[in-house]
C-alpha cells in the first residue's frame, strides 16, 4: 500500500490558517493530528480535541520518551506533534495535514523530505494585525508577542514549497484543496 502524504502548514498567528485548513480537513475527509501543548486551554478549548494539554512536566517526560516527531517553544508555550498521531496514519495510506509553526516546519522537513510544506501569508501587515484583534481570544500582551513573532515567521517562507497568501477564505481553500489532490505538484 501506498504511504500516506504528509502536509504541512504553517505561517504567523492571524494568517488564517487555522480556518482553512479545517474547511479543508472537513471537506477532503483528512484525519487531523491533535498536537499535545503545554499552553493554557482558550474558553471553548476540549482536551483530546482541540490540544492534549499537558504540563510542562508531562511534555517533558514525552520528549524524553522520543514521543515526538517534532516540537518547539513557541510564543513562550511547547507544542509539539505526536509520533502516535502520525505514524500509523501514514503507514495506512491516509494523508495528514500538520499544522505547526516554522520551527516544527524546519524539523519535519528534516525527518520527511517527501512532505510537502504549505506557507500561509495575510495579504499585508496591517490585515494580519486587524485578524489577530478580531479574533478576541488573547490579550493585549499575547497579541503583541504574536505580532512581534510573526516577523520572524516570515523569514522562514523561503524554506515552504508553496506560499498561499490568504486574502479571501474561498481562495485560499481552493488553493490549498489544489495542491492536497494534487499532491504537491502544481
Ligand atoms: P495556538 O496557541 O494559536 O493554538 O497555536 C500557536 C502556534 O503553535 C501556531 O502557529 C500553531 O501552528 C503552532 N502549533 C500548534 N501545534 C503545534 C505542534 O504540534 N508543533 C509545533 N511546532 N507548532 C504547533
Amino acid at each position: 500500500m501506498n504511504k500516506g502524504i504528509l502536509f504541512v502548514v504553517s505561517g504567523p498567528s492571524g494568517a488564517g490558517k487555522s480556518t482553512v485548513t479545517k474547511l479543508v480537513r472537513e471537506e477532503l475527509e483528512i484525519p487531523l493530528s491533535i498536537s499535545a501543548t503545554t499552553r493554557k486551554p482558550r474558553i471553548g478549548e476540549v482536551d483530546g480535541k482541540d490540544y492534549y494539554f499537558l504540563s510542562i512536566d508531562e511534555f517533558e517526560k514525552k520528549i524524553a520518551e522520543e514521543g515526538f516527531l517534532e516540537y518547539a517553544n513557541v510564543h513562550g508555550n511547547y507544542y509539539g506533534t505526536l509520533k502516535s498521531e502520525v505514524e500509523s496514519k501514514l503507514e495506512n495510506g491516509l494523508d495528514v495535514i500538520l499544522e505547526i509553526d516554522v520551527q516544527g516546519g524546519e524539523q519535519i522537513k528534516e525527518k520527511f523530505p517527501q512532505a510537502i510544506l504549505i506557507f500561509f501569508k495575510a495579504p499585508n501587515d496591517q490585515e494580519l494585525e486587524k485578524r489577530l484583534r478580531d479574533r478576541n481570544t488573547d490579550s493585549e500582551d499575547v497579541i503583541k508577542v504574536r505580532l512581534e513573532n510573526s516577523l520572524k515567521e516570515l523569514e522562514y517562507e523561503k524554506f515552504y514549497d508553496l506560499v498561499i497568501i490568504n486574502d479571501e477564505i474561498i481562495n485560499a481553500v481552493n488553493n490549498l484543496k489544489n495542491i492536497i489532490n494534487k499532491k504537491g505538484r502544481l
